[in-house]
């Protein structure tokens, strides 16, 4: 063994140990956990087999696919994918193939979405609507119950067929058998209903009926909810009864499920605290006869193997971080895990994909789920390339042509890499923008990058370069507002700055991403509660579900005293935050409304004044009172480089918000600054 690898090996010794389970072994502790991608509604199934067989080549334990319907009516929404004819079976047995080649193991989750289903045909154990899908459910007879088991043990078989090492049950986020588990959701009188003996028959009986269908030495994987987090969920004695139940009934692992759908707590976005939830796994660890997953953001072979070694689970599940690298295990296994691109839990180009229909990638690694079409190969043509700027495009443009063989040299004008992300790094609950910077460093030491600092790239300088990408980004957007020059005015740059001098009373204007990160930073003086898991907890109202049903807080969440006033307007009519992340921007809204700040769409802005900022609204003029006013009103491309290297007769790429300002975010600037690199 070379020493990298031992010094992997010592690194992360219980993570990269393998698990028994008689039948089979899972080659290390690292479940790839089940992401919704929607590539399996392509269609393209060389795609699908692709992305998985990348997971299993990276040296993931055991990979759970998205999602596989067990019938029509279970369908999170019509068109899901499952395994439903011979031809689907054929093309699942592609991906198990592939996947089986690299030395991993590959397990099908059947999700049965209940009254979850974007669909006029869902199902429920009561015709109880859900807040998140505008369909009531119809409730289930008898005959109706028996079919969903059977078509769940159906599906089981068929995914045996398929050549899968086994199934998971989805049991818990609020989907159909969790849904039997609980009074709100189930108010049947007949055997499937009433006490929690009969409440929790449904699930056991689907894992009693699933074994029975594929026999002994088959992985069944059973997520249980630990912690429901909506009003009347179970309490942590139910859990227990049913974790005893559905041991009793074949199951051979424990997943953790945390938090149903339609809670309003936040159980997986950046801002919650790393690896939140890994107290309930520990809980039930205590309890189970099997081995235990622990979920939810862990995202670092060091948080996993701590959680490993206090004992608190068996095995980590990361989903997301199998998207942002696939190559999580084997950079870990050798000595490399600084070069493991992090999952910064931004939701922005998975889950924001997976509700808005697209098909998921990831910010970081724009290959995820485009591995066949998208590839970082070797140029035949090495060469010398200058990357001007290094915001989130010029990063990954520099490491992308680098991997490619070109020799290249960034040129950042301030003393450190990173852009628009520095000050994202900087935002509470944005923290992991700041690993984000650390691995882009690695990165760039380990590809040999020359990396020039404090130095503003010129036409002079690169003209010398064989290719030349123009990163340098965007400049804050001047609203040429009446007394915006007055000394109480800053820009959104200067009111991120370690030493800005803020009043107490802070008028926002522009609601964009920007302006509410602003919010978030003054409201807390930069402060959050993301790093302090009792605090996040008391601010959420996240309780021990042993002492508080569903692990929900009597009275709710405690907002911290807000350090300041803060006012956030925006010329548009309609609700501030629109254009917040779909799966993020409740929690940032919900945040800063439980901290008293007050939003104003439809502000016609006038003059700012010492004071504060004269608005009209509605027809009539306001004066809003504020020490300080912030201008976060959009931004604008800083192209001045290109333009100057263009009437020179010079060729450049520009990438990022130097090619447009429009809708950016640096999901588009690393996607285009990878792939500008792909083709140098
Ligand atoms: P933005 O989202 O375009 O928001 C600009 C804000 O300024 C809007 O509220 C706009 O609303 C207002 N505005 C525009 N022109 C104005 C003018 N001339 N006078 C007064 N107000 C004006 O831009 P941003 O906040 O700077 O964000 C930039 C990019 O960074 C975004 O595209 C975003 O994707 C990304 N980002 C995202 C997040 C996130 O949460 N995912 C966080 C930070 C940044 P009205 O026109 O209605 O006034
Ligand atoms: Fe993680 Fe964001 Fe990538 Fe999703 S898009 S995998 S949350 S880094």
């Amino acid at each position: 063994m070379n020493s990298a690898l031992n010094s992997g090996r010592q690194a992360f010794p219980r993570l990269l140990e393998p698990l028994e389970l008689g039948f089979a072994v899972i080659r290390n502790r690292s479940v790839m956990g089940s992401m919704h991608t929607g590539l399996e509604e392509t269609g393209d199934w060389a795609r699908v087999a692709e992305f998985y067989a990348e997971r299993a080549r990276g040296g993931a334990g055991l990979i759970v696919t998205g999602g596989m319907a067990p019938n029509r009516e279970g369908a999170v929404f019509p068109g899901s994918a499952g395994l439903f004819s011979a031809q689907d079976i054929a093309s699942h047995r592609m991906v198990t193939r592939r996947v089986h080649e690299e030395g991993g193991l590959i397990a099908m989750q059947i999700l049965h979405a209940g009254r979850y289903a974007y669909s006029p045909d869902c199902v429920a154990p009561s015709p109880v609507k859900s807040p998140i899908s505008p369909y009531a459910p119809t409730e289930l007879d008898a005959p109706g119950i028996e079919k969903q088991i059977s078509d769940m043990a159906e599906s089981a078989s068929r995914a045996r067929d398929a050549g899968y090492d086994g199934v998971e049950i989805m049991g818990s986020e609020g989907y159909f058998l969790n849904q039997f588990l609980v009074r709100r959701t189930n108010k049947r009188t007949d055997s499937w209903g009433g006490g929690f003996e009969s409440r929790m028959r449904m699930p056991v009986e689907t894992v009693r009926r699933v074994r029975a269908a594929v026999g002994s030495d088959f992985i069944l994987i059973y997520r249980i909810s630990l912690i429901d987090l909506v009003p009347d969920g179970s309490s942590w004695n139910e859990v227990l009864m049913l974790a005893a139940a559905i041991e009793d009934a074949g199951a051979t692992i424990f997943n953790s499920g945390i938090g149903w759908h339609e809670s309003r707590i936040p159980t997986i976005a950046t801002s919650v605290p790393r690896g939140a939830f890994a107290w309930v796994t520990a809980k039930l660890k205590r309890a189970a006869g099997i081995p235990v997953i622990a979920s939810n953001r862990i995202n670092s072979p060091e948080a996993a193997e701590a959680l490993l070694a206090e004992g608190g689970a068996d095995l980590v599940s990361m989903a997301r971080p199998f998207l942002a690298d696939s190559e999580f295990i084997s950079k870990s296994a050798s000595g490399r895990a600084s070069l493991i691109a992090p999952c910064i839990a931004c939701n922005q180009a998975c889950l924001d994909h997976t509700f808005t229909r697209k098909v998921s990638t990831c910010l970081v690694n724009p290959r995820a789920c485009h591995e066949t079409e998208l590839s970082v190969t070797k140029s035949p043509n090495p060469k010398a390339v200058a990357i001007a700027g290094s915001g989130p495009g010029g990063l990954s443009a520099a490491i992308a042509a680098a991997q490619r063989g070109h020799r290249v040299t960034l040129f950042e004008k301030t003393r450190r890499i990173g852009g628009q992300l520095k000050m994202a790094a900087k935002i509470p609950g944005k923290e992991e923008f700041a690993g984000l910077l650390d691995w882009y460093e690695a990165m760039i030491q380990d590809l040999g990058i020359d990396l020039v600092t404090e130095t503003a790239a010129t036409a002079e300088i690169l003209a010398e370069f064989d290719e030349i990408v123009v990163a340098t980004g965007v400049v804050p957007r001047d609203p040429m507002l009446e007394g915006q020059d007055r000394s109480n005015v800053l820009r959104y740059p200067e009111a991120l700055a370690d030493d800005a001098e803020i009043g107490a009373q802070v008028a926002i204007v522009g609601a964009g991403g920007i302006g509410f990160d602003v919010a978030e930073y003054l409201i807390c003086d930069g402060r959050g509660s993301t790093l302090d898991l009792d605090r996040w907890m008391k601010e959420w109202g996240v309780a021990d579900p042993e002492q508080h049903r569903g692990g929900l807080a009597p009275g709710g969440g405690e907002p911290e005293s807000p350090c300041r006033e803060i006012v956030l307007m925006q010329r548009k009519p309609e609700k501030l935050g629109r254009s917040l992340g779909k799966t993020t921007g409740w929690i940032i809204r919900s945040s800063l409304a439980k901290k008293g700040v007050k939003m104003i769409p439809g502000a016609d802005y006038l003059s700012i004044e010492n004071g504060g900022i004269w608005i009209r609204r509605d027809g009539s003029e306001e004066f809003i009172e504020a020490d300080s006013i912030v201008l976060c009103t959009g931004q604008v491309s800083e192209n001045s480089l290109q333009e100057d290297l263009s009437r020179r007769g010079i060729k450049s790429h520009s990438v990022g918000g130097a090619l447009s300002a429009v809708g950016l975010d640096a999901k588009r600037a690393v996607d285009q600054g990878t792939r500008t690199a792909c083709l140098l």
